[in-house]
């Protein structure tokens, strides 16, 4: 079931809004609305014990008219289809934004992957790369990491592929280990954008990243490298959070601390030099920049209207519910919507792609210079097209987007 305020309806509700501000007929909008192709799978599990599980998994290609479909893959216990088709919505939308050759899709599995080992977790992994295998592949559809993936991950996915295929295929994942045709930069490359998004939304504020304070949910793929870049451009990180709890430090995180007690511990609870806090307090903190860079639906009703940052950098996927967003706007919080914000990980898989085709590999500075210049590029068109419109940045972000698809397709005509 789709609640109001689930992913789905989210994602549904935004398109909605920008097809009646572009003016699209309901065809059209269905056109939009509806996934390309969607496939659930089962995947039985033989676990260490000996005992079989079955888990479901899905991919949903939701548009392939600019390019191959592009998108993560999750493994989380929140996974079901709704969320997929939501996740693969967003990315057709953001590779669109950022104008990579991409449609959007996304993949996942309903599982814990805290509660199984490394061996079960290859397992799931290749059978999953098995049943989905028909339609992934470098020109199809081009899997990636998400929420509780990784590069392990990627390189399994990618080994399943190729032994399927009786030769390498590297450009069939993005995200793999840099020894195995990923690209330098890549595992940073998403907390690399959203910073290049809050210090440009900083500069429009007229604050600069050395007075300015910040909170970020989160603490993985996204969140980590967010504390460290921002701190290294003079942002004092008051508060980190994970799924285990939230630290906060007056005089800012030292994100070194955090990353070893991290390594050391699995959590960022009880790093030394910090003070516990209620994680759901991170979220109302006073401070500039707030970054939910965890997962979907944590900015809602109950608690936008005490959001007090005046600046919202959406580094997860969805954080901002329908409901929420409009209360922020209200108050005149400055928005980047994750489709922008979050964009540099695709980014840099579009990059890494590119590299596995050509077989030629960037140097980092190529990488990150190439990044910065297309965050750059992004932000100035939303933030101009946001202005010109007198709408929010999600508003403008998600119009340009639509409006770069629906484009494809009247270009490219329905066949037959
Ligand atoms: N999972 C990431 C996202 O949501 C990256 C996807 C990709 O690189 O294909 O944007």
């Amino acid at each position: 079931m789709t609640s109001a305020s689930s992913p789905l309806a989210n994602a549904l509700a935004q398109l909605e809004r920008a097809v009646e501000t572009l003016g699209y007929d309901e065809g059209t909008h269905q056109l939009l609305a509806n996934p390309r192709r969607e496939l659930s799978v089962s995947i039985p599990l033989r676990r260490d014990s000996g005992e079989v599980e079955v888990f479901h998994g899905y991919r949903v290609q939701h548009n392939f008219s600019r390019g191959p479909a592009k998108g993560g893959v999750r493994f989380a216990p929140s996974v079901d289809l709704d969320e997929v088709r939501a996740l693969a919505m967003w990315m057709t939308w953001k590779c669109a934004l950022v104008d990579v050759p991409y449609g959007g899709a996304k993949g996942g599995v309903t599982i814990d992957p805290r509660n199984y080992s490394q061996a079960e977790l290859e397992r799931v992994t290749r059978r999953y790369t098995t049943e989905i295998l028909p339609i992934i592949g470098p020109e199809k559809d081009i899997p990636a990491p998400d929420v509780g993936t990784d590069e392990k991950t990627m390189a399994w996915m990618m080994d399943t592929y190729s032994v399927a295929m009786g030769h390498t295929v590297q450009g069939v994942v993005t995200g793999k280990p840099v020894s195995l045709g990923g690209s330098l930069g890549r595992a940073e490359a998403t907390s690399r954008g959203v910073v290049h998004i809050a210090l440009a939304a900083l500069k429009h504020r007229g604050i600069a990243p050395t007075n300015a304070t910040a909170s970020v949910q989160g603490f993985g793929k996204v969140g980590a490298g967010t504390v460290k870049f921002l701190a290294d451009a003079g942002v004092k990180v008051l508060a980190v959070s994970d799924q285990y709890g939230a630290v906060r430090r007056a005089e800012g995180l030292d994100y070194a601390a955090l990353a070893a007690h991290v390594a050391e511990t699995g959590s960022v609870v009880d790093c030394p030099g910090t003070e516990a806090m209620d994680p759901a307090e991170l979220l109302t903190m006073d401070v500039d920049v707030l970054v939910p860079a965890a997962v979907e639906g944590v900015l809602t009703e109950d608690n936008a209207a005490d959001v007090k940052a005046m600046i919202v950098v959406e580094g997860a996927n969805g954080p901002t519910t329908g409901e929420a967003d409009a209360i922020l706007n209200e108050k005149g919080v400055l928005v980047a919507p994750d489709i922008l914000a979050n964009a540099g990980g695709v980014i840099v898989s579009y990059f890494e792609w590119a590299q596995a085709n050509q077989a030629y590999r960037w140097t980092l500075q190529e990488v990150n210079d190439r990044l910065a210049e297309r965050m750059r590029t992004a932000w100035d068109g939303v933030l101009a097209a946001s202005q010109k419109h007198g709408v929010s940045l999600r508003e403008a972000a998600t119009v340009t987007a639509v409006k770069r698809v629906r484009d494809a397709h009247e270009i490219r005509g329905l066949y037959p």
